[in-house]
């Protein structure tokens, strides 16, 4: 029996794998309409292909980027594989370049999957010393000509912020297509897309999500034509989310600004914090006048904020020394500020630096904590009592 006059402001979960066509005709004009890949459609064929509780929640997120499209995708690693892929061609060359201060996951993809598996030849363009030198770039991508660039626009763990607005630029001069991995920014601080950038994608695991109990990704963009090959890629590479996971996404994004704001808040206030306090050697956040791309943040962010991470090194003795201090540290705030290998959840969690990116960064002192929504008073007295053990 089915429920009658059931009325609702919600979009429901649609579950189905496969929905009610009906009879011939619908079904030809659906797998017609199909062949343009639209993307929100008269008639849904699959849920794999399109969703209508997915389009939903892609249309509520597209008001928050303000761009014309998003899809959405079950992981960050998903949405970066759908932006990149679509950029392959075949029998032509396919040579991209990524920056080297991106997520590690993303670098494994790369040399993994991309580079051992499919044949992409993958050049790195790093900082020089702790900033991006914009000459330096004009000059990788006038020798190197590569089709694809991507960058983050902050990295982790040492939060250098890229000059987006100058590297999509000059990007765009040289003719390649540009995607940019926002996640640490959000559209909150700053929109690669309203500055040339070709795509953008987020783990919206993280802040877009915001709680630490969701996997999704999201890429987004202006150019339709770009949108038709990410829904087919979408499509056929089975990145889908599922309709449940896209549900509560919607449900989350609805607080997004007013979260990430207080994330943003709390970082400062915990960066000003521990650059003050005597156990600590160095804090990297960049509203920090201290930071090395400080100016840039500025420069991208304005008065908005300077995003959630601050990466903080304790003193120490010798290699050993920080060790076990970083070591104490970790088990003095373990029942508050728990060590979770993720970030953008809505409480305060943490991550050794040393000991999960070894030789890259060789500090055993190192902390990176993902500052939550709690009340920053209460962050502070922890990390306090934390190092006070020290
Ligand atoms: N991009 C960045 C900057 C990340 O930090 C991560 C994950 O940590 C990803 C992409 C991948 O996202 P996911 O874990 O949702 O696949």
């Amino acid at each position: 029996m089915k429920a009658k006059n059931v009325k609702s402001t919600r979009t429901p979960i649609y579950r189905d794998a496969g929905f009610l066509l009906g009879d011939i005709p619908t079904m030809k004009k659906a797998f017609a309409d199909e062949v343009g890949h639209p993307i929100n459609p008269d008639i849904y064929i699959y849920s794999r292909y399109r969703n209508p509780t997915v389009v939903a929640a892609e249309e509520y997120y597209c008001e928050i980027e303000g761009c014309k499209w998003s899809l959405l995708s079950q992981s960050g690693m998903a949405a970066i594989d759908i932006a990149l892929s679509i950029f392959q061609k075949n029998n032509q060359p396919n040579k991209w370049a990524f920056f080297t201060e991106i997520y590690g996951g993303t670098n494994s993809f790369i040399d993994k999957v991309l580079v051992n598996r499919r044949g992409i030849e993958a050049i790195r363009f790093a900082p020089d010393g702790n900033t991006y030198s914009l000459e330096a770039f004009e000059k990788f991508m006038s020798i190197n000509k590569p089709q694809v660039v991507f960058f983050e626009v902050i990295s982790n763990p040492m939060l250098l912020v890229a000059d987006a607005i100058e590297i999509i630029k000059i990007s765009k001069k040289h003719g390649a297509a540009v995607v940019v991995d926002n996640t640490f920014a959000t559209p909150y601080l700053f929109k690669p897309l309203d500055f040339g950038a070709d795509l953008v994608i987020h783990s919206a695991t993280k802040y877009l999500a915001g709680h630490g109990n969701l996997s999704a990704g999201i890429v987004s963009g202006y150019d339709m034509k770009l949108a038709a090959e990410a829904i087919e890629y979408r499509k056929w590479a089975g990145h889908m989310i599922s309709p449940d996971e896209a549900y509560r996404l919607h449900d989350m994004l609805k607080s997004f600004n007013i979260r990430i704001k207080q994330h943003f808040d709390n970082a400062y206030a915990i960066a000003r914090f521990l650059e003050k306090h005597p156990t600590i050697e160095s804090v990297c956040y960049p509203g920090l006048s201290t930071h090395p791309t400080h100016s840039i943040s500025t420069k991208l962010f304005g008065e908005k904020g300077f995003g959630a991470i601050v990466t903080f090194d304790i003193k120490g003795k010798s290699f050993e020394d920080k060790q076990q201090k970083c070591n104490k540290f970790i088990q003095a705030v373990s029942s508050s500020i728990p060590l979770v290998p993720t970030l953008g959840d809505s409480d305060t969690i943490l991550m050794p630096v040393e000991p999960v990116w070894g030789d890259r960064y060789p500090f055993p002192g190192m902390i990176r904590l993902s500052i939550g929504i709690e009340n920053a008073e209460k962050i502070i007295e922890i990390l306090n009592s934390g190092l006070k053990e020290l």
